[in-house]
């Protein structure tokens, strides 16, 4: 898919000519149902990260998609009675229109199922692994469907999975390829430990190493075909088997960059020396920070560097689920506010690591404060200033066109909510400004109209500013305030009250 046009253009500077090539993406959500608010979220993040990292001039890739061959999605098209390949491209389609409408900056975005790219990779993998590594043998136990994976005694509670109570395990017997992980299990712990592969938020990583230390079991890593109803990427060197879906669904991350071919896109964003970033939710950081870097380590591939682990989003107190019927629905919030109004309540209301409660009270009171209120009534004052008083576009500082020191430490600890917290507070201090020094009233006497101009001309910058930090955040807004701002014009209405 093609980049939307808003991103900026700027020639980045010598010393950052020299800056790592910088590979991040979102996990692959299951498409056994339309996107809900927890989604965007994920989706949102790593777009902030990704046009943050673009501004300060590093070469990004951008990599999102969808996870087909789970086997809730066979589950799912047999229930609606729809082929499985049409059901998971008609969800697909789904969230791949969510990216657009939120204006997300993904540079691709792979369809396992679907995508000649990806089979290829994930036999690759597979046949990379170490032969000692992996076994066959005849296997008996509780599959939780929701997670995709064998559960063992000490992963339930009360007898079901924490991630899914109320859902049945199915008890399976069969005879599977086997993964022994516990083979890594020092050197995952090391790595993690050193920061080699670094998990935020540091909670995270410490129930990672916990669960390193308490011994890891060996992993199923292929199902019979029979059981995956035909659908998945198939073993290699044995027909009876599809690979299991974790093995196929994380090595999205490499397949999509040609890993099959190890062509230019793999040498540079994966090989070599670029930071890796996977942004997940805190449900799958065992499949990220044990199982992918110990299939990796087999394989003799390199391994990510990062990952940011974001928390969950509940709903009026509550998970959502459709039994409850609180699923917030993405695009209905676009459709209403707008796809950056969506983007800032993401960003600055919902929590960056840990779970958060979403109202839909709590976003339209946050849009009227923040945006219709606060930027957007400040953004049109100042510019029908600077329309009224001064006779062309202000010519606008470098300083104001610079992401400050303090925001780019934020962003780049993933600090997003506190990031931009610091644009708002900027414009609170240019209400406060407006306000004590009264450019409006100064510009009514010839005495003082000079001064007015000056303050004028001053909150211009201001707001160049703001619009240079709200960028990677709210994307169109910040194109509209520039666009204003070298017109020398109020902008149209940029958020309008909702009652
Ligand atoms: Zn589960």
């Amino acid at each position: 898919m093609t980049v939307s046009a808003s991103r900026p253009h700027r020639t980045p500077d010598p010393a950052s000519m020299q800056q790592k090539p910088f590979y991040i993406t979102t996990s692959i959500p299951y498409v056994n149902a339309a996107p809900h608010i927890g989604h965007a979220e994920e989706f949102v993040q790593a777009d902030i990260i990704a046009r943050y990292q673009r501004l300060r001039g590093r070469d990004v890739r951008f990599l999102s998609g969808t996870d087909d061959n789970a086997l809730k999605n066979v589950l799912k098209a047999e229930e609606a009675g729809e082929p499985v390949a049409q059901y998971v491209s008609r969800h697909a389609d789904i969230f791949e229109d969510l990216l657009q409408k939120l204006a997300i900056s993904n540079d691709d975005f792979i369809r396992t199922a679907s995508d000649p790219r990806h089979a290829r990779g994930a036999q690759k993998l597979w046949q990379a692994f170490k032969p000692e590594d992996v076994y066959k043998k005849s296997y008996k136990g509780l599959y939780c469907v929701g997670c995709e994976e064998f559960k063992t005694e000490k992963d339930l509670v009360h007898g079901e999975c924490p991630e899914h109570p109320g859902k049945k395990l199915e008890e399976v017997e069969e005879v599977n390829h086997f993964f022994r992980l516990g083979n890594y299990a020092a050197t995952l712990e090391e790595l993690l430990v050193s920061g080699s592969l670094k998990i935020v938020p540091e909670s995270r990583k410490n129930e990672v190493l916990a669960f390193i230390r308490g011994g890891l079991e060996d992993l199923s890593i292929s199902r019979s075909r029979a059981r995956a109803r035909d659908w998945g990427v198939p073993v290699p060197g044995d027909d009876g088997q599809v690979m299991y879906v974790w093995v196929d669904a994380l090595s999205n991350y490499i397949t999509a960059l040609g890993y099959a071919d190890e062509g230019n896109l793999y040498q540079k964003y994966w090989a070599g020396e670029a930071d890796k970033v996977h942004v997940i939710g805190k449900g799958i950081s065992r499949f990220h920070a044990i199982y992918w870097p110990a299939f990796l380590l087999s394989a003799g591939v390199p391994l990510p560097t990062e990952l940011f682990v974001h928390g969950y989003l509940t709903v009026d107190g509550q998970k959502m689920s459709k039994t409850i019927g609180n699923v917030i629905d993405p695009f209905e919030l676009i459709t209403e506010y707008g796809a950056d109004a969506t983007r800032f309540f993401l960003a600055r209301h919902i929590h960056p690591f840990e779970d958060s409660d979403f109202t839909r009270e709590r976003f339209r009171e946050a849009y009227n404060a923040d945006l219709a209120n606060g930027l957007g009534n400040q953004a049109a004052r100042i510019m029908k200033l600077a329309q009224d008083n001064l006779d062309r576009p202000v010519e606008l500082s470098a300083e104001s066109l610079t992401l400050q020191q303090p925001f780019c430490e934020l962003v780049e600890k993933y600090e997003l909510s506190a990031a931009t917290a610091l644009i708002w507070e900027h414009i609170s201090k240019a209400d406060l400004y407006i306000q004590e020094k009264k450019p409006f009233t100064l510009v009514k006497s010839d005495d003082t109209r000079e001064e007015g101009k000056e303050i004028i001309a001053k909150l211009v910058n201001h707001l160049a500013m703001i619009a240079t930090h709200l960028a990677p955040i709210m994307p169109e807004t910040a194109a509209k305030i520039m666009t204003a701002i070298k017109e020398n014009k109020k902008p149209e209405n940029l958020f309008a009250r909702k009652d």
